[in-house]
């Protein structure tokens, strides 16, 4: 699709050029023929008057000397020789420079496609794998002759259960899609970084209150323009991370400082921890550690992470990871401080 894509355009580029080169070589050419006949007649003229000046006799001129038509013909045949020959050069390079060309246009299309189809791909597959388990478990019920209603309660807490990471997995997908459209730019305001934190910590509460895990927070008074949400769910995100991966009885804190015209906020686990080699592949798409993956009781579809960075990137900031297995992780969120009135 895209060679026959690049071939078009590479094609409409060369039409372009040529009926630009080709008009242009019709004036040149023109114009240079009037020059021949202009230049053969001037000379025709010279001769006449040397002749006359030479015989002295101003009474009977001279009848004007013919003109030689071959010598003309000729001059111009070459001048066309030249235009064509110019036409062609113009031709292969310009196709040549112009398939290039379209080779750059295209590139980024291209790879926009690609990443899309691979984003739909892994979707469809995630949302595959509860919906198959939905339709077995419903199919293996029907196929019982007798349900008492302890069993139907079962059954449906579980199916219950897979609706639920359905709801948020497309949750997720939507948010997703929302940030890497840039969506996140249109409401940006003044934002109390205090309160972010403070909203997020209170988010995932509950969860820390199952694990019994405790929440240090050190926050500033301190504002960034950005999307107060956005930003909440950012950190909302790191700690949800935070508590999964750390083990009963931990403690997680979020600090937060202000460098120069940056706010710094961190968020640090004293949990399971991310290989090394693995660190440069969790803020991608779907990705899940094989730890993670293989703990049944770590939910997640390998998201969390994408939409952080995503939010990151909206508001011109950078997060880094630092982390040792075995013990802990923390994420360092810079987020410029703009001093420019919304
Ligand atoms: P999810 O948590 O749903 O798997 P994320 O995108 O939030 O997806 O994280 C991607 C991967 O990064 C996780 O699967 C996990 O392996 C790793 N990870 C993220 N945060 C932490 C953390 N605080 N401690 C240990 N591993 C983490």
């Amino acid at each position: 699709m895209f060679h026959s894509a690049r071939i078009k355009l590479t094609a409409w580029y060369l039409l372009i050029i040529m009926l630009v080169s080709i008009t242009f070589s019709t004036i040149i050419y023109q114009g240079i023929v009037r020059e021949v006949e202009r230049f053969d007649r001037a000379q025709r003229v010279r001769i006449q008057r040397r002749l006359l000046e030479q015989t002295g006799d101003l009474q009977s001129p001279l009848p004007m000397p013919s003109s030689n038509p071959e010598l003309v013909k000729e001059a111009e045949q070459r001048v066309l020789a030249l235009l064509f020959f110019i036409n062609a050069i113009i031709l292969l390079v310009s196709g040549g420079l112009g398939y290039l060309l379209a080779g750059y246009t295209l590139n980024p299309i291209k790879k926009m496609v690609e990443d899309q189809n691979r984003f739909i791909a892994d979707a469809s597959h995630e949302l595959r794998t509860p919906l198959t388990s939905l339709k077995s478990s419903i199919e293996v019920f029907m196929r019982g002759k007798t349900a008492n209603p302890k069993e139907v309660k079962e059954l449906l807490s579980s199916n219950l259960e897979e609706v639920n990471q359905l709801e948020s997995l497309t949750a997720d997908l939507l948010q997703l899609t929302k940030y890497e459209a840039g969506n996140g730019k249109v409401h940006f305001d003044r934002v109390e970084i205090e309160t972010v934190i403070d909203k997020a910590v209170q988010r995932v509460q509950p969860l820390a209150v199952k694990k019994h895990i405790k929440i240090i927070k050190k926050t500033i008074k301190k504002q960034v323009i950005g999307e107060a949400e956005s930003l909440t769910k950012l950190i909302t995100a790191l700690l949800d991370n935070a508590i999964k991966y750390s083990s009963k009885n931990s403690t997680i804190s979020v600090f937060c400082k202000q460098i120069d015209s940056i706010i710094e906020i961190t968020v640090q686990d004293s949990g399971i921890g991310i290989d090394q080699k693995e660190l440069g592949d969790i803020f991608n798409r779907f990705y899940r550690s094989d730890k993670s993956r293989s703990k049944e009781n770590i939910a997640g579809y390998g998201l969390g992470l994408a939409i952080a960075k995503k939010i990151v990137d909206n508001h011109k900031g950078t997060i880094t990871v630092k982390s040792k297995v075995g013990h802990g992780t923390a994420f360092t969120i810079h987020l410029p401080i703009s001093h420019t009135r919304v």
